[in-house]
């Protein structure tokens, strides 16, 4: 009898805590990378059109970079389940589970998953002082400057730098240029159009602007096909379309919250999820960078967890075959 009314007190807690959500209380962003990258980017996209979902709501993003986005993914698998501290992050939560040997979360066990956010493409740029123009060029250069370059990522695990490896691997250049880890891609943007470092991947919504104003030299796009939907990404080919036969990456975003959190919450933040990624304003921006916002069944807690079960199968062996781990 007790029992029972411990229960039924516990049900009533919860159950009240779900109706008053998120109530004065902001909601937490966790943005595993530094400020005004890709991930930033899609993040404070997405807090504007989540607090127009849920009016009287109040989302903030709080970047907590380093190595390669699992310390922030480790803040939040750790985090208080009360919905009040979600992730941001991206096919990194697939990739570290076949590049790290040991991490401190796991990643298809300790989230509730809310669903993907966006599909981005990347884009091979060099720093503006490269003598190449053109992805041939750019090939040969690497090639004949073996072990003289570098080039720039956000961290083990991280997009920029799983994109290095496996053009590194396709092209049969392993180890050609040097990886230099920043918080982000953001601040390692600004290297690359300071010449400080020479070459990096990244996905379009950090890149599409640079290239634009002609502050970095754009080589190739990831994705199978070129973009030919896409007024200034157009004109650079596709890497498979180069020769690298098969050659198909972009990069996925999604939202998590930390296992545990009510499910009433996980479906309000979900219902809220699905509006805001019909808001035109942020259909809007994220296309005109490139990214294409996911409107399928991978906005649902179940669907978008299949798709990262698959990627984690997928990413295991290109991540094995590029040779390179971390502890
Ligand atoms: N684009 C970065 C990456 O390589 C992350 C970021 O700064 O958003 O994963």
């Amino acid at each position: 009898m007790k029992r029972l009314l411990v229960l039924a007190l516990a049900a009533t807690a919860l159950l009240a805590q779900a109706q008053t959500y998120p109530g004065s209380k902001s909601v937490n962003f966790v943005v595993p990378f530094a400020a005004g990258g890709p991930t930033d980017r899609v993040a404070r996209d997405l807090a504007e059109s989540m607090r127009k979902a849920m009016p009287g709501s109040n989302f903030v993003v709080e970047n907590v970079n380093g190595a390669g986005g699992t310390i922030g993914a480790t803040k939040v698998a750790k985090a208080n389940p009360d919905g009040h501290t979600l992730l941001v992050w991206h096919i990194g939560m697939a990739a570290t589970a076949g590049l790290y040997r040991k991490l401190q979360y796991k990643p298809l066990e300790d989230f509730e998953y809310l669903g993907m956010i966006n599909d981005v493409p990347m884009t091979l740029i060099g720093k503006p002082q490269l003598p190449a123009n053109t992805y041939r060029d750019f090939e040969n250069y690497i090639r004949a400057n073996s072990g003289k370059l570098n080039i720039a990522h956000a961290g083990l695990g991280s997009a920029s730098h799983l994109c290095g490896l496996m053009w590194q691997s396709a092209v049969n250049a392993k180890d050609a240029m040097t990886t230099i880890p920043f918080s982000g891609t953001a601040p390692a943007m600004t290297a690359l159009i300071g010449g400080q470092v020479d070459v990096m991947c990244d996905q379009t919504t950090n890149t599409t602007q640079q290239i634009e104003a002609g502050r970095v030299k754009a080589f190739a796009v990831t994705t199978k096909d070129r973009m030919s939907g896409h007024k200034l990404l157009k004109d650079y080919p596709s890497l498979n379309e180069m020769g690298l036969k098969g050659f198909n990456l972009t990069i996925w975003h999604g939202l998590y919250a930390p296992k545990g959190t009510p499910p009433a919450i996980l479906k309000q933040l979900n219902d809220a999820l699905k509006v805001a990624l019909k808001d035109p304003e942020f259909v809007k921006r994220q296309e005109g960078l490139g990214a294409v916002v996911v409107n399928d069944n991978r906005v649902s807690p179940e669907g978008h967890k299949a798709f990262v079960t698959g990627e984690i199968a997928k990413l295991k062996p290109a991540i094995e075959a590029s040779g390179k781990f971390a502890d």
